[in-house]
């Protein structure tokens, strides 16, 4: 009887689910406050990035799928970094110690590589389109703006038509990624040039990081951007675009935000 009720204490630990773990740990680091509904999920990320936050009283947690099989330990040394971290507490070196050894096992980065490679891939087109070729129009910006001097990231159309995004630059994979909705007769070049301008000053003046503030196109970035020749011209005719084909009387602001 006794051996029956050892075993049974032990698979009730081995089977506690991952919102009871969460929710073990949420009453260590907050003894006074009642442990809110919480939701785990395990999300197909491109990395073994975690979030949690508390949005309408629950408690919302997710983590990478990578993270899925972990044993019940690591889980526990997780949800203590993550709670601690919501709350601005003093991390216990620990548990912070237990994550890192695990993320840190051969297999786990050789799975985590092997799920950066096949997720994180941007996917896009060729960079010679139907009207337009990217690397052309590159290199012509390339030595009318920048003595010839920057080195060409990896260039492409989008897959989808973004209706939302012109142009994008990642510094992840170092590409420039312009919507195929530029690839058009109905798109003057003046535009693509200007969006494909826009992108390569991205890589001229990095996004800056002052504090937890980041700002991305800086004071610097703007004054460059209208050093564009026919830069009125091209704000004018690129709203005119938006107009024709997707953002019906949208103002200035859609058009900042159109050109990521
Ligand atoms: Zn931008």
């Amino acid at each position: 009887m006794l051996q029956l009720g050892k075993m049974q204490f032990e698979s009730a630990l081995f089977f506690e689910s991952i919102e009871q773990i969460y929710g073990r740990v949420f009453r260590s680091i907050k003894p006074r406050t009642p442990v809110p509904p919480i939701a785990v999920r395990f999300r197909r990320y491109a990395n073994a990035n975690s979030r949690i936050r508390l949005k309408d009283g629950q408690l919302c947690v997710d983590i990478s799928d990578l993270l899925q099989n972990a044993p019940a330990p690591i889980q526990e040394a997780l949800a203590s970094i993550l709670i601690s971290k919501l709350f601005q507490k003093q991390q216990d070196p620990d548990w912070m110690a237990r994550y890192k050894r695990y993320l840190n096992r051969a297999d786990i980065r050789r799975s985590l590589s092997a799920v950066k490679q096949e997720r994180g891939r941007k996917a896009f087109r060729d960079p010679k389109g139907k009207i337009y070729d990217l690397r052309e129009l590159f290199e012509e910006i390339n030595v009318e703006y920048f003595h010839g001097l920057m080195a060409r990231p990896d260039l492409g159309w989008s897959v989808r038509q973004s209706r939302s995004i012109l142009g994008h630059y990642d510094p992840c994979h170092h590409v420039i990624v312009l919507s195929r909705l530029l690839d058009s007769e109905m798109a003057p070049r003046l535009i693509v040039k200007f969006v494909m301008f826009h992108e390569m000053l991205h890589l001229r003046h990095p996004t800056q990081h002052k504090g937890s503030r980041r700002c991305v196109h800086t004071p610097q970035f703007k004054q460059a951007e209208r050093e564009f020749t026919g830069y009125a011209e091209a704000r004018q005719q690129l709203k005119a675009f938006m107009d024709r084909t997707f953002l019906k009387d949208r103002d200035l602001e859609d058009l900042e935000r159109a050109i990521d």
